[in-house]
């Protein structure tokens, strides 16, 4: 590992099974620069440890047989004594978590202590999925290493500043005051390319874009001056365009048939809706968009479609949300790679005036709007890693 700057810091993305990591170093421009990246998989059955470096070489490969019982904390201890191994000197400063829930009061990153803690705990039922896993790797590293400050940054955070009725259901009241309202997720990528886009078009700046963040979790927003004004998740990131494997939109009124009419629980409803639904469940084929796009099956085509109909008809509602619409940005895995979903899509919003360079487009360039289009649309690659970084280094600098 080649770490030019003094300090280091540990970006983690916890799941459930897996924790993927990074570790940036501070450059003495004072940006930040991605030195490793890697994984721990198999965490609870037989746990296995990669590191790569920027060039994808690995640098470490081990794994632990399920007998070792290797818990969170032990997976931690070791992949902190080989960060310090391989840091050429520098020193690990802090660690940033990536956490998906900030509920309404954090609109920020924050340093973590055990009150922040234990509010986070307390947001657990709005992300059963992936708030307890987040918060579970944070206690460990603080277990197996308590010295080192530790930062969560949020996936909500981005999206607070909304407008109320953006984040209002039209349900009672109290019901809304207790926290059942929309909070947008994805907002550490969305937030990324907010500072991304106007480095690549300065005219963009104040401008109303509507960002397509698709991957195999998918959303989008609606961004007024590098701001989130409406986005299509809402109280959980089930809401909005379907994704991989999650249904995307669905008349709630599904959901009291399901459970009058077939007898399904809360958690066959929740099994049913986050994994076997999306352009899966549509497809009866794949959950991955390249292998619907290569099948030729006529369920796989009817997923693409149903995926790229969708993201237009959120384009027009997204566009109405800021009273008109100057440029569109696809991002993450799909967005970024897919010329012939981006194709699809800019076809369906041709009454926009938005048109499509198909060279530009098949070579993923930074702009594949012709240059009759009425709007610029971009392809910018997300980084929610490299903004943990800086969100933790910012939070430790603040502190000091
Ligand atoms: P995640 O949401 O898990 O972070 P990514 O943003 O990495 O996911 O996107 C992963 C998804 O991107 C995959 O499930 C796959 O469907 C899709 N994908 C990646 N490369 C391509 C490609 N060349 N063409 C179409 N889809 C792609």
């Amino acid at each position: 590992m080649t770490t030019h700057g003094r300090n280091a810091i540990l970006v983690i993305n916890a799941g459930s099974s897996s924790l993927k990591f990074s570790v940036f170093r501070e450059a003495v421009s004072g940006d930040v620069v991605v030195a490793v990246n890697g994984q721990i998989s198999g965490i609870g059955t037989e746990p296995r440890f990669e590191a790569k470096d920027t060039a994808k070489r690995l640098l470490a490969d081990r794994s632990w047989a399920a007998s070792e019982q290797a818990d969170r904390k032990t997976l931690l201890r070791f992949l902190l004594d080989w960060i310090e191994e391989h840091l050429d000197g520098a020193r690990l400063i802090a660690a940033g978590h990536r956490v998906v829930h900030g509920g309404v009061r954090f609109s920020h990153p924050v340093l973590l202590t055990d009150a922040v803690m234990e509010e986070l705990d307390g947001l657990v039922p709005l992300a059963p999925l992936h708030q307890p896993h987040n918060l579970a790797a944070i206690r460990a590293l603080a277990e197996a290493h308590p010295e080192l400050p530790q930062v969560a940054c949020f996936d909500t955070a981005f999206h607070r500043g909304q407008p109320w009725q953006s984040g209002a259901f039209a349900i009672p009241r109290e019901l809304t005051e207790e926290g059942i309202r929309r909070y947008g997720f994805h907002g550490l990528s969305y937030e990324f390319i907010a500072r991304r886009l106007p480095e690549i078009a300065p005219a963009l700046g104040d401008a109303r874009v509507v960002v397509a963040h698709l991957g195999s979790g998918a959303s989008m927003c609606a961004m007024h001056g590098g701001r989130s004004v409406d986005s299509t998740m809402g109280f959980t990131a089930l809401d909005g365009l379907p994704m991989g494997t999650r249904c995307g939109t669905i008349d709630p009124g599904v959901l009291i048939y399901l459970m009058r009419n077939k007898g399904m629980s809360a958690d066959a409803i929740e099994k049913l809706l986050y994994n076997r639904s999306g352009l899966l469940g549509v497809s009866g084929v794949s959950n991955d968009m390249r292998v619907l796009l290569e099948s030729g099956d006529a369920h796989a085509e009817e997923a693409v479609e149903l995926f790229c109909f969708r993201i237009a008809r959120e384009t027009g509602a997204l566009a109405a949300s800021m009273g008109g619409i100057d440029a569109f940005v696809f991002t993450a895995g799909i967005g970024e790679r897919s010329a012939p979903i981006r194709e699809r899509v800019g076809a369906r919003l041709g009454w926009l005036g938005i048109d499509i360079d198909p060279a530009a487009n098949a070579a993923n360039e930074t702009t594949i709007s012709s240059p009759a289009s009425r709007i610029p649309v971009h392809v910018i690659p997300t980084d929610e890693e490299r903004m943990i970084a800086v969100h933790t280094r910012n939070a430790l600098a603040a502190k000091r």
